[in-house]
């Protein structure tokens, strides 16, 4: 399944928008992007097991949000490094678009974090030294994009995220609503399956916050892919199609 994604190189870097046509068919459909089966991570502190993720099964479908919600220690952060191959569960299956993430080598695992799944973290994470532009391509270098390709899929992103007059900016140059527009950019440069998201409004103003949370919302639209976000933002709650609720590393809503 899927196998033009590791192969091909360009194959999949296009431009932004173009999915309408086959947009019906990736939408809906109940076709599971993520799944998670009895997944469980434990982590041993000296004497005792910290039970971070327990029992979860979960599917979410291709252009689903799902919110993840919990206090702080609830087992977020963990779920999604499990759901993203950042992380082996100590039990259980991950698979997504098809790939078992849960049984793959560190190599296999490199290739699904380059091409099917994309992480968005609460402080950004862009290299400061690089311009918006150079930001976004990093992700499409890696895959040794066609350059012409690869120069409008940035252009067509950055204008996606509304930021097409500030590609030539650096992290320290914009706002922290506008470098997590970057990040968002950058995320989807490979077209992934899969969008996972840990508290990204985190250190974002409640307003700026709430214009992210929209954007990430019609993007999964726009480009037919599944978002997993960890949060407890009443606004993302608002744009979620599911909210799971976390406690103690087990889900107990949703
Ligand atoms: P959240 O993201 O909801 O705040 P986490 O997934 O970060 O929660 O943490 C869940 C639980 O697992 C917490 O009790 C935390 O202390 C523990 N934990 C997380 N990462 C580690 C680790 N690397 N080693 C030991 N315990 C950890
Ligand atoms: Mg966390």
């Amino acid at each position: 399944m899927n196998e033009g994604r590791f192969s091909g190189e360009a194959s999949n870097v296009g431009t932004v928008g173009v999915r309408t046509q086959t947009a019906p068919s990736r939408f809906g459909d109940g076709e599971p992007i993520v799944e998670a089966i009895d997944l469980n991570r434990d982590y041993p502190i000296g004497d005792s097991v910290v039970h971070a993720v327990r029992a979860i099964n979960l599917s979410v479908g291709r252009g689903e949000l799902v919110a993840v919600r919990g206090r702080s220690g609830s087992g977020k952060t963990t779920l999604l490094n499990l759901l993203g191959g950042l992380d082996r569960p100590t039990s259980g299956r991950v698979i997504v678009d098809g790939h078992e993430v849960s049984a793959m080598d560190e190599s296999e695992l490199v290739a699904i974090r380059r091409r099917v799944v994309a992480f968005v973290f609460q402080a950004f994470g862009l290299v400061p030294f690089l311009t918006a532009t150079e930001n976004v391509e990093v992700p499409l270098r890696l895959v040794h994009a066609e350059p012409r390709e690869r120069d409008r899929r940035v252009a067509d992103l950055l204008e996606v995220v509304g930021l097409g007059d500030r590609a030539r900016h650096r992290p320290h140059e914009l706002s922290g609503g506008e470098q997590q527009r970057v990040a968002l950019a950058r995320a989807l440069a490979n077209r992934p399956s899969l969008l996972l998201a840990d508290e990204p409004t985190g250190q974002l103003d409640s307003d700026t916050g709430h214009v992210i949370m929209q954007l990430l919302r019609s993007i999964v639209r726009s480009e037919g892919i599944t978002a997993v976000v960890a949060t407890h933002d009443p606004a993302m709650l608002d744009v979620a199609d599911r909210i799971l609720e976390l406690r103690d590393g087990a889900i107990v809503g949703g």
